[in-house]
């Protein structure tokens, strides 16, 4: 009888340390990317190219923050100096071109699995001035039409002030749509600025790598 506890633990010990070790399995950097995911109620991979120049960009958490008009902001605002190149941040089609009062000048992409990504208050002015007198090619990129295809990446336009940015300081008012709904693109960008910022210093550092070779 005295064996018997010592079976007991034997037998118990491989599913004790098993749900210990399924606690201690954290839910890693990609949690917020599951918890959107889980948010649009689908399985969808969500891995963003940093809409702006990375270094030239700064940006804070004001998802929900209160706008004019009883209006909750549904996006990121990237802070930057006009005429910073803009990039489309996946795969996928304009679908959008327009003009309004609140947004300016603005874009529109669509991508893969009912995503779409909207970027507003383009540049407005001619450069160096504040005359809201730009030419379209220096609201958008070269070659950028409504049906055109761009690339992850690829210039889509230029940071500026028109619409209600004109007096809040030049950025790109970035929005992620899912379905139609914003959701909020903060978690996204941080982890594609960062992915950025660190492919930014590798550029840097390439020139030197080479000397020592
Ligand atoms: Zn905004």
């Amino acid at each position: 009888m005295r064996a018997l506890p010592i079976i007991l633990i034997a037998v118990l010990s491989p599913l004790l340390m098993g749900a210990a070790a399924h606690q201690g399995v954290g839910r890693g950097p990609t949690a917020h990317i599951d918890d959107l995911i889980a948010e649009v109620g689908r399985e969808r991979e969500l891995v963003l190219v940093f809409p702006q120049d990375a270094e030239a960009t700064h940006f804070e958490d004001t998802w929900g923050d209160g706008r004019s008009g009883d209006r909750r902001h549904k996006g990121s605002d990237l802070m930057a100096p006009k005429s910073t190149p803009v990039y489309a941040v996946a795969d996928g089609v304009v679908s959008i071109m327009r003009k309004s009062g609140l947004a300016g000048y603005w874009i529109g992409l669509e991508h893969a699995g009912g995503v779409e990504s909207w970027y507003m208050h383009l540049n407005n002015d001619e450069p160096g001035t504040d005359n809201g007198r730009a030419s379209l090619d220096q609201v958008y990129a070269p070659g950028i039409e409504v049906g055109s295809f761009v690339a992850a990446g690829q210039l889509i336009g230029y940071v500026g002030d028109s619409g209600n940015a004109e007096y809040s300081g030049s950025h790109t008012h970035f929005e992620l749509r899912v379905d139609g709904r914003a959701i909020d693109p903060y978690p996204l960008l941080i982890d594609a600025h960062r992915r950025a910022l660190e492919v930014a210093r590798l550029d840097r550092l390439a020139p030197l790598v080479g000397r020592i070779d």
